[in-house]
């Protein structure tokens, strides 16, 4: 079938075929059916114009969860302006670094959020521009508008597609702005949707921020494509998620591993199970390797498959995706979505042989245009053919489920011997006091140290020593942690990704 000319066409053709239909709702009551939600984004994309936005700018959202910033996501889709989101978790240093790389003709700040009414203090004071305010279904919206330069390239992408330019998680350095297109979201809404059975009969809990990839594009453009009821929640909770899930009766959701860790605790202690959940019918882990043990307790607890799906900012998110209907009993992202081409190669550029681990390359209607206003670090990893370097190591078993084994840059090589800190990370998450674990790789005496941090479930008083005993039958002496660094909680990203160039840092 053909995808929609626009993400905001994906939301008319949806109103027009359902207009009834429950579109989006938050805990401050705000529902709107699909109908409303169209009329709402054409009455918002009305009041952007009248601000002087035209397509091509950049328009920064600075927010957390709320209808109101799904309102106008669309709407500036509609204008083919380009929503930068950002979330108010994020450091006013960090925040105020993207405003300078993106140029916004405007910043939004949506007053709803706690978060971001101080950032907004904060860039009030270190931004020049005009200040005034929006209404947005009930949602007050304040606004700076930036005397910025418009440059005709910008416009130009815009008319070649481009519908966001949003920045990766900076889990190994500063974040990217990553322009994606219409095309690149709605290829992945659909056809990702249609592997997890998405459908107008499903009700999505939304509570990945918007402001990443999986959030903004796998969960709520694949609902408002499929026509489903998305709950949004401004900040994960496990036991506000779990109310929630069960009062509206949520049929699915999209977490990272670390969610699923802290929602399984939070149910083996207040003795929640599936059994509550009647409604549930698929649960997505994503952005970050799956342990088998997270894997394993969240099953357990909830009787019903974690599904694991792999992407990354730059395709989408979506390159790889377990099939709801056929789940897989370890911690393979499954294989990649129809209309995919990939390769894995070596470190001479050839391909690997069978059943080898390589890097892997990816082709399809997901890869983005490039980094913004960055030609150098867009030709480093998207060659002339259209192939883009993940720069995640995998291999391929034989059904054709891809099993990744870590990030490139990741790789630790310990005495000669290679460590993949994901296969650590999973031994020491599979100790019952262990809620999150990072591995990273540290030099000293001329070798690189496998260092552990270990953030502890509630009530422990696990040390060192017992854990290295714990672990010394469970791993190969080379792979085992020189150092284990307790820590509560590790550095996060807002979707809940450990940083972990953040703990390099904090060791030197
Ligand atoms: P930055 O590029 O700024 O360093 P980042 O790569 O973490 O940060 P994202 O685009 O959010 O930014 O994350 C994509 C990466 O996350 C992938 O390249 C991969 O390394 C990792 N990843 C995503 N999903 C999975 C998964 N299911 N299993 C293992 N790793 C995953
Ligand atoms: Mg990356």
């Amino acid at each position: 079938a053909s995808l929609p000319a626009r993400v905001s066409s994906a939301l008319f053709e949806q109103a027009q075929r359902r207009p009834e239909a429950a579109a989006v709702s938050d805990h401050l009551g705000r529902g709107l059916n699909y109908q409303q939600l169209a009329a709402v984004v054409q009455q918002t994309a009305e009041k952007l114009t009248t601000q002087g936005v035209c397509r091509g700018d950049r328009v920064l959202l600075i927010n957390e969860n709320c209808v109101p910033v799904l309102v106008l996501i669309l709407a500036l889709s509609e204008l083919g302006a380009w929503p930068v989101v950002v979330n108010a978790r994020m450091a006013a240093a960090e925040i105020d670094r993207i405003r300078s790389h993106c140029q916004p003709r405007l910043a939004l700040y949506l007053m709803d959020s706690q978060a971001a009414a101080a950032q907004w203090q904060t860039l009030q004071s270190a931004s020049v521009g005009s200040d005034c305010m929006l209404n947005v279904v009930g949602g007050e919206v304040a606004c700076r508008t930036y005397e910025t330069q418009r440059l005709p390239q910008d416009q130009q992408l815009s008319d070649q597609g481009v519908f966001t330019l949003i920045y990766t998680t900076g889990t190994t350095g500063d974040p990217k702005g990553v322009m994606l297109t219409h095309r690149n979201v709605l290829y992945v809404a659909a056809v990702s949707g249609a592997l997890r059975g998405l459908s107008a009969d499903d009700r999505v809990y939304l509570v990945l921020p918007v402001s990443h990839i999986f959030g903004l594009s796998a969960v709520f453009l694949a609902s408002i494509y499929a026509g489903a009821e998305l709950i949004v929640a401004d900040r994960f909770d496990p036991a506000q998620a779990m109310q929630t899930m069960r009062e509206r009766q949520v049929s699915g959701i999209f977490g990272v591993p670390a969610m699923f860790a802290r929602l399984a605790d939070h149910a083996r202690s207040t003795g929640i199970s599936g059994a509550d959940l009647p409604a549930l019918r698929f649960m997505y882990s994503g952005g970050a390797p799956l342990d088998p043990a997270i894997k394993l307790k969240t099953e357990k607890l909830f009787s019903l498959p974690l599904l694991n799906g792999y992407g990354m900012t730059e395709s989408g998110p979506t390159i790889c995706q377990v099939r709801y209907n056929e789940p897989l009993d370890n911690c393979s992202v499954g294989r990649p979505l129809p209309g995919m081409e990939i390769r894995l190669l070596g470190p001479d550029g050839k391909p690997v042989a069978d059943g080898e681990v390589g890097e892997l390359h990816i082709r399809g209607p997901n890869i983005m245009l490039g980094y913004y206003h960055n030609p150098q670090a867009t030709a480093a990893v998207l060659d002339a053919d259209g192939f883009l370097n993940t720069g995640d190591l995998v291999k391929l078993d034989e059904r054709g489920n891809v099993h990744i084994a870590g990030r490139s840059k990741e790789l630790i090589i310990h005495s000669g011997f290679n460590v993949y800190p994901p296969e650590v990370e999973g031994v020491i998450s599979a100790h019952p006091q262990v809620l999150l674990c990072a591995v990273i790789g540290r030099e000293a005496e001329g070798n690189e140290m496998v260092v552990a941090y270990v953030q502890l479930a509630g009530g422990s008083d696990l040390d060192e020593e017992t854990l290295q005993t714990w672990l010394k039958p469970r791993l190969t002496a080379y792979k085992r942690p020189s150092q284990i660094i307790f820590m509560d909680p590790l550095p996060t990203a807002p979707s809940g990704k450990v940083l972990k160039h953040k703990l390099q840092s904090a060791a030197r």
